[in-house]
């Protein structure tokens, strides 16, 4: 008899398990909430990161059986790095060090290529549909508190492609921002891993520099977003239970990339039900070590603001010129290393609580943290001007996929 296997969730982490399982033979259904995958997102780009292992990310999918063909990906091999002093440096590397893609429902967005595979495979996605977890082998659902949020504003512009990174504790508290444009249409995206009361006076903020730096001609589109939610759990398998992705913990505190592990951890659970692996032995020698590393360097950019961001910079642009390579920086500091290993019990006891979660899961999990006094301050003239420009789009029919107050 044909076995069923029931997934909650159809974003990156369910979709990836319901592809491999469906072409086993297994009758794979999946539950999700919304009318569709990728609708959380609605037109975000993203990147995948290439740099956490030395084998390019697209050929480890391949190895899984996923096509990188099915979704629109652009790779690059450079970034204008802006320091928080505004210096802009430029790390470059010889291979695709990340890939932009887009999330959403149109097409070309890589939720739809794996919804295509998880379908072409024969898994059932039942959409707008609830079901309780405790009736799933699999639970996939993405985020359920928030430790950091990320807000973006989508645009047309005439600027060529591009991927800008900027690190500055006052546009972004605690994190960053960043700008990628792709084949017309751009992104300006602010991350803060402090809690805010008016948090689009940060993204108001981030564009009236952007705007000030580049030669966007900006038309506004929408406003998007989302959380992050940062916790290491216990265990992977629980009461029988596969956890995937972010429902995982699977996610990356330091910068907040989450997508590599979601495919991933999604395939793992999959050949893991198959009988082919361990998911709990996998997952901990594969991603958890990645996860440990990027709370460790959270926790230390937590204890910095932009004097330290500076010289997190500076180190970038000299460990480039020491080993030719732009992407060298990326990849130490995703190493354990003796160091960040003596860190790891300060980490645990300082930036992580314990907790209980609904379904008995214990979890150590990364509270947003409170915003300090530095965070406040008088936006500029121009940031005023954007935030009531975007507030005559909105009253006009502009979209806000997320909501300061879903924090
Ligand atoms: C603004 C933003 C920018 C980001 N940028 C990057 C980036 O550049 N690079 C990167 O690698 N990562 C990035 N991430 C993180 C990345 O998006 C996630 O790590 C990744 O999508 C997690 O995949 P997942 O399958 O675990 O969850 P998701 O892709 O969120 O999928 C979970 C799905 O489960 C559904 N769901 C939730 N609850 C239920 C329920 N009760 N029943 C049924 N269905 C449910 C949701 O609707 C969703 O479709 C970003 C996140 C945000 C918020």
């Amino acid at each position: 008899m044909t076995r069923r296997i029931d997934i909650l969730g159809a974003g990156l982490s369910g979709l990836s398990a319901a592809t491999i399982l469906s072409r086993e033979g297994y009758d794979v259904h999946v539950y999700e909430i919304r009318a569709d995958s990728g609708a959380r997102f609605d037109g975000d780009f993203q990147g995948i990161e290439n740099w956490t292992s030395d084998t390019d990310f697209f050929d480890e999918m391949r190895e899984w059986g996923f096509d990188p063909e099915e979704f629109k990906a652009t790779p690059f091999n450079i970034i204008d790095l802006i320091h928080p002093d505004d210096v802009i440096t430029q790390p470059s590397t010889d291979k695709p060090a990340f890939r932009v893609v887009e999330r959403g429902t149109d097409s070309h967005c890589i939720d739809q290529g794996f919804k295509r595979m998880a379908q072409a495979a024969g898994a059932t996605i039942h959409y707008e549909t609830r079901k309780a977890p405790e009736e799933c082998d699999i639970i996939a659902a993405g985020p359920k508190e928030s430790s950091a949020i990320a807000f973006g504003e989508i645009f047309h512009t005439d600027h060529p492609n591009h991927v800008s990174f900027q690190l500055n504790d006052k546009l972004a508290p605690g994190a960053y921002s960043y700008l990628i444009i792709i084949d017309g249409i751009g992104l300006i995206c602010t991350c803060l891993w402090r809690q805010q009361k008016k948090s689009s006076r940060y993204l108001n903020e981030t564009i009236a520099w952007y705007e000030e730096h580049y030669e966007l001609n900006r038309r506004p589109i929408k406003r998007v977003g989302g959380k992050g939610d940062f916790s290491l759990p216990d265990r992977y398998i629980h009461e029988g239970r596969y956890y995937v992705g972010e429902a995982g913990g699977l996610q990356d505190f330091m910068w907040g990339f989450g997508m590599r592990y979601a495919i991933t951890s999604g395939a793992l659970a999959a050949h893991s039900i198959m009988e082919r692996c361990d998911y709990e032995k996998e997952i901990r020698g594969r991603l958890v070590p990645l996860v440990r590393a990027s709370a460790i360097n959270r926790f230390l950019m937590n204890r910095v603001s932009n004097r330290g961001f500076k010289m997190v910079a500076t180190h970038w642009v000299r460990d480039e010129k020491r080993h030719g390579d732009g992407l060298h920086f990326m990849k130490w500091v995703y190493q354990p290393g003796i160091f960040r290993r003596a860190l790891w019990p300060v980490v645990k006891f300082a930036m992580l609580r314990r907790k209980q979660l609904k379904d008995g899961r214990m979890v150590s999990r990364m509270p947003f943290r409170k915003s300090l006094s530095r965070d406040v301050w008088e936006p500029s003239a121009r940031a005023i001007e954007i935030g009531e420009e975007w507030k005559s789009i909105q009253r006009g029919g502009g979209q806000t996929s997320f909501a300061e107050n879903e924090a």
